[in-house]
């Protein structure tokens, strides 16, 4: 019998996360060079600091267009047409509402109506221009701002599968809190056993696991920030429709998918949508898969092509 492969460890703390990657070979230089990677991305994206180039096109709101690099403007084009789609629950302009609520922030509170009614006055994706000859994004408003929180973490997962790829590596999970990424299989493994959190229990406490290979695993869930005041819990997914934490029947989506960035794409729209629409949603979609968790604790999966589902707590209906 051949013995069982090592697996190999790393983290880092990045874009607020918690980071983990899984090597199957002791390999501090090349968990050194997907952190780098990962930081560098980062400084592009971020909106928590002073300056990114996202930031930059911020501070230029109701000014001028900024003009900013490839990558950057390639992902900003793709958050834009996905907010402009019908129905669509993501809003790429959705700045200033968190900015307002600052939830998983210090200083977070519940905003005035007055507040919130102003702030959505600020966030049409209409009112984001793009100029794909000139690479360069205008927003139209002052106090208008780009927030690719949504979908910067998968962009990011698979720019580093890409590159463990190109490094030849031929089995690897990058987890980047919310963004599991995998390249092939554990070793002499069918695939990874992914664990989906129990919504508001322990950090360790699963519902079930996932198996995957060669795939992305995104799940985006209201218990993931949150804070309670009066007994209300206001969560980080705002529905820009009316400036407050989207309410419905979930409690989390996770999306099973090739790249990351559809499955960040996908868990925001379907957390829009609801189950009964997401599931008909997906039904041309054979690359997309999700799992949906809901308050009624049932767990419900649009289709299982690429991905296993075992259920581990009695608590929860599997439901088909
Ligand atoms: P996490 O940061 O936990 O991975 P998600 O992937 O679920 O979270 O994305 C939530 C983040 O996306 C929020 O923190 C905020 O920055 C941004 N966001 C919140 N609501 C929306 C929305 N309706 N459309 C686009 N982005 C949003
Ligand atoms: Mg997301
Ligand atoms: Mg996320």
């Amino acid at each position: 019998m051949l013995p069982e492969a090592r697996v190999y460890a790393y983290s880092a703390v990045l874009m607020g996360s918690p980071i983990l990657l899984k090597l199957f070979e002791d390999n501090q230089t090349l968990a050194a060079q997907v952190f780098r990677l990962i930081r560098q991305q980062e400084n592009l994206f971020t909106v928590n600091r002073a300056a990114s180039e996202v930031m930059a096109i911020n501070h230029a709101a109701g000014q001028h267009p900024v003009v900013v690099s490839q990558p950057v403007f390639d992902l900003i084009a793709c958050a834009h047409a996905v907010s402009l789609l019908p129905d669509s629950l993501f809003n790429l302009a959705i700045g200033p509402l968190v900015k307002c609520w600052k939830i998983g922030f210090q200083g977070h509170s519940v905003p005035s109506p007055a507040e919130l009614q102003a702030r959505k006055a600020l966030i049409d994706p209409h009112e984001v221009i793009l100029d794909a000859d000139a690479r360069s994004v205008m927003l139209a408003r002052p106090g208008m701002e780009i927030d690719l929180g949504a979908i910067a973490k998968g962009y990011i997962a698979d720019l580093v599968q890409a590159f463990l790829r190109q490094q030849q590596v031929s089995h690897a999970l990058i987890n980047l809190g919310g963004n599991v990424q995998t390249v092939g299989a554990p070793p002499d493994e069918q695939g990874w056993a992914i664990g989906l959190k129990k919504p508001f229990g322990a950090a360790d406490e699963l519902i079930g696991v996932i198996g995957v290979n060669n795939c992305s695993v995104v799940t985006s869930g209201i218990y993931e920030r949150y804070f309670e005041l009066n007994g209300i819990c206001y969560h980080h997914i705002l529905d820009p429709r009316t400036g407050y934490p989207l309410d419905n029947e979930l409690l989390s989506v996770t999306v099973i998918s090739d790249r990351s960035l559809d499955g960040d794409i996908y868990t925001t729209l379907l957390y829009g949508l609801g189950v009964e629409q997401g599931i008909a949603c997906l039904a041309d979609k054979p690359g997309i898969e999700a799992l949906f968790v809901t308050r009624d604790r049932r767990v419900i999966c649009s289709s299982q092509r690429h991905f296993s589902f075992q259920l581990l707590d009695d608590d929860y209906r599997l439901v088909h």
